[in-house]
């Protein structure tokens, strides 16, 4: 297609894209596009680290907002931006200090150093997941959290963790956020917030990082109707799923055992997403019994209770809580969306990699591109660019040809592009291109806005 040369009809669509097949296609695309950088690169990287880039930050931010919203939108449920260090009292308390640890071995001969519970057996043997060698080390506890020391001298009384998980934080505000909010049971309190792992084996691009953002909403309940809010919340966060656009088939609950459950569980499942690399939690959803505000009471020395005024009772509230990594939930979408397809007439190449976001969770919602590089549409694609901004994340772009350019949008998924060709001068018209199935409709230009908007709500 020339570059002066609008696109009028809708083009044909491979019928069978093709999902993402491994990875590091999906690394790759990240790097590329400004999504996610591999952390200190120039200096050689480090381990596990990430830093996401313009378009990933934004995107990430979506994702946030989106839970955020789900969340703090019911009237039962309130937000909290707790500190990420704490008094080392609550790492006690919780359990996280003689606890919080994972098996590790070394391997003597390739001096791999890994994660027993998660390793490959042989004849009832650890063996080394890097070279199968079977002279390991016996497994030996190592605590996951991060340690620092508060002010300029570093003794042991001055030792604080980086939190290893936010809910703690929730745990010790409950009375404060209760009596502020006069909140009553049952009720939640939500919260967003990096949490730090000194992970054995972190991998998977950011699957499992040593600093990463968590997701923890817990919900107090009376004690008895526990299980009842349990299986609520199972429920609710599966429609919250499927409102990200997973299909049930990608996605599925995993019980713990008798055998597997944390020290605190009462039940729990995991909610398990197919990733390339397998099947793989995405959030975990427990029931928490009483446990940790009973520890924190204990270890405090204060009552922590919750008084039901029309019962005249007493009691400490039970816990479910539902907690998913905000990163492991960006690269799932970015797995789920990522699609090849062959395309017919449309554009310079006859395939095309496509993002297909949920348009509120896209990193640019609309993308205006003047046809060619004549002062007089980009000087009107750069307006409506402005205008939209507004309400929209707004892209400009005329670099390449016009197929060039959809290309590139739908490689970042961005769910609409506005093109302004020679007609427009005419009849105030641009066209509107969708990404899903790169049809094209002609709009006024008053009533962009107006259209976009429409298209979001339903889309
Ligand atoms: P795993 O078994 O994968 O180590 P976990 O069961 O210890 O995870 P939780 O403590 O339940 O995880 O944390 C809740 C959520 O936080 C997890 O479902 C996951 O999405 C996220 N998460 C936990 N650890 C990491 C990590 N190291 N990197 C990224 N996300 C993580």
């Amino acid at each position: 297609m020339s570059e002066t040369q609008a696109p009028t009809s809708s083009s044909s669509l491979d019928a069978k894209p093709k999902p993402l097949a491994d990875l590091q296609t999906l690394v790759s695309l990240c790097k590329r596009r400004g999504f996610i950088f591999q952390s200190s690169e120039i200096y050689g990287g480090l381990n596990s680290c990430w830093d996401y880039g313009p378009l990933g930050a934004d995107f990430k931010f979506n994702v946030k907002m989106s839970w955020w919203k789900a969340m703090t939108r019911r009237a039962d449920i309130v937000g909290l931006d707790a500190a990420i260090l704490m008094h080392p009292m609550v790492w006690k308390a919780s359990g996280h200090v003689d606890g919080f640890s994972d098996p590790l071995c070394d391997c003597k001969s390739c001096k791999t150093r890994f994660r027993q519970d998660t390793a490959p057996q042989k004849d009832g043997k650890t063996i080394c997941p890097n070279c199968e060698s079977k002279d390991v080390t016996e497994p030996r506890n190592f605590n996951l959290m991060f340690k620092t020391h508060m002010g300029p001298v570093e003794d042991a009384s001055n030792v604080v963790y980086l939190r290893p998980e936010t809910a703690q934080g929730i745990f010790v505000n409950f009375e404060n956020v209760q009596t502020s909010t006069r909140k009553k049971i049952p009720f939640g309190i939500a919260q967003i917030g990096k949490s730090f792992r000194n992970e054995i084996t972190p991998g998977n691009f950011i699957f499992r990082t040593r600093e990463f953002e968590q997701m923890e909403m817990q919900y107090f309940v009376k004690p008895g109707t526990d299980m009842d809010w349990f299986e609520k919340w199972k429920e609710s966060r599966l429609q919250h799923y499927a409102a990200l656009g997973f299909s049930k088939e990608k996605l599925r609950f995993k019980e713990h055992g008798p055998g597997e459950l944390a020290h605190y569980a009462r039940a729990a499942f995991d909610v398990q997403y197919e990733f390339p690399f397998g099947w793989q939690e995405l959030e975990g959803i427990h029931n928490r019994g009483d446990f940790d505000l009973s520890q924190h009471a204990k270890f405090s020395g204060k009552k922590i209770e919750y008084f039901d005024e029309a019962a005249k009772e007493k009691f400490v509230p039970y816990v479910i809580e539902t907690a998913v990594g905000c990163d492991r939930l960006v690269l799932a979408i970015l797995c789920n969306a990522y699609n090849e397809e062959s395309v017919g007439a449309e554009g310079d190449n006859d395939s095309r990699i496509v993002m297909r976001f949920k348009p509120s969770l896209a990193p640019i919602q609309v993308a205006c591109l003047p046809l060619s590089k004549k002062p007089e549409l980009q000087s009107v694609a750069s307006k409506i660019r402005d205008d939209l901004a507004q309400d929209f994340r707004a892209d400009y772009d005329e670099a390449a040809s016009i197929g060039k350019r959809y290309r590139r949008q739908d490689e970042v998924g961005t769910p609409f592009c506005l093109t302004v060709d020679f007609e427009t001068q005419n009849d105030q018209k641009v066209t509107v291109r969708h990404r899903d199935t790169m049809a094209q409709d002609r709009v006024d230009m008053t009533q962009l806005a107006q259209y976009l908007n429409e298209k979001f709500k339903t889309f």
